[in-house]
């Protein structure tokens, strides 16, 4: 069980050297009742195309960041609260293989495992800590999430009017509601949407539509009135998935890394509170219960 782990050492000296690694660019991570879970690279979809990210899996977190060095040196650090979180599988299809999404009322992606087998341990994993955070607190799964994004490669003309063609000068913008790419004209409006931002963000035309004509997100604002328009219109490229840029840092391509999980193959399965622990497995921390 996670709970094992809670005040080990090795718990405590892990959870530092994540900490170390993102230096100053991330937020303090020790925090009392905190277990890192676990640890492995999967690959993330992003806007323009897939792209290698560390993720970590604390019992209360899932904190992901870009590498810059294997192992020493990570950035761009988010932390996703795991009570939020609800995974769905995705279904191979061509080079797109072992995915999940991670979905968030802020933000959901697809990510993807080296083999079938990670993916597993990695969805187990996550689910496990999230049952467990729930019941702890007695909260409910979080009941809506944000949408996922169709990539930029997938769409060579706008989903919404489908007749400009995207180019260098028409480009591409994410509707915040649905996650089509849509062109600038199609997406010229903007609204509040409470649970991803407390800015107004881009939609499409259609979701602009329906949201104004329902009270399905019962609080949203109407933010194009001119001077709101102004003052929050933001450049038309930055206002998208920031942890896409600037990381074409080269790493380690070609190596497969594999995942680690601190608890062993068998916690995950653990029949329950009182199991009789069957660790031949020596702990390799070499802290025991
Ligand atoms: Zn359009
Ligand atoms: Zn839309």
């Amino acid at each position: 069980m996670v709970d094992r782990l809670v005040n080990s050492e090795a718990n405590t000296r892990r959870i530092a050297m994540v900490e170390n690694c993102f230096g100053t660019s991330g937020q303090p991570l020790s925090v009392p009742g905190r277990v890192l879970v676990g640890e492995g690279v999967l690959t993330k979809m992003c806007r323009k195309k897939p792209k290698p990210r560390q993720f970590f899996l604390f019992n209360d977190i899932l904190v992901y960041g870009n590498i810059v060095l294997s192992k020493k040196k990570y950035n761009k650090q988010h932390v996703i609260p795991l009570e939020e979180v609800s995974l769905t599988s995705l279904e191979d299809s061509g080079h797109s293989r072992n995915g999940w999404l991670i979905k968030t009322p802020t933000k959901s992606f697809a990510v993807y495992a080296a083999t079938a087998t990670e993916k597993a341990e990695w969805m187990a994993h996550i689910n496990k800590c999230v049952t467990d955070l729930l019941r702890k607190s007695g909260k409910k799964a979080a009941d809506s999430h944000a949408a996922v994004w169709v990539p930029d490669s997938e769409a060579t003309f706008c989903m919404h009017c489908k007749k400009v063609q995207f180019t260098v000068v028409n480009r591409r913008h994410h509707c915040r509601k649905c996650g089509n790419v849509v062109c600038g004209q199609c997406s010229n409006k903007k609204i509040l949407l409470p649970r991803q931002s407390t800015k107004p963000v881009r939609v499409c035309l259609s979701c602009y539509d329906e949201l104004s004509t329902s009270k399905l997100e019962n609080e949203y604002v109407d933010f194009n009135t001119s001077e709101n328009k102004e003052k929050y219109n933001m450049d038309s490229s930055a206002d998208d998935d920031s942890d896409d840029d600037n990381d074409e840092v080269p790493h380690n391509q070609g190596k497969v890394e594999t995942m680690t999980f601190y608890e062993g193959n068998d916690s995950i399965h653990a029949v329950g509170e009182g199991e009789t622990t069957p660790s031949k497995s020596p702990d390799p921390t070499g802290v025991s219960a």
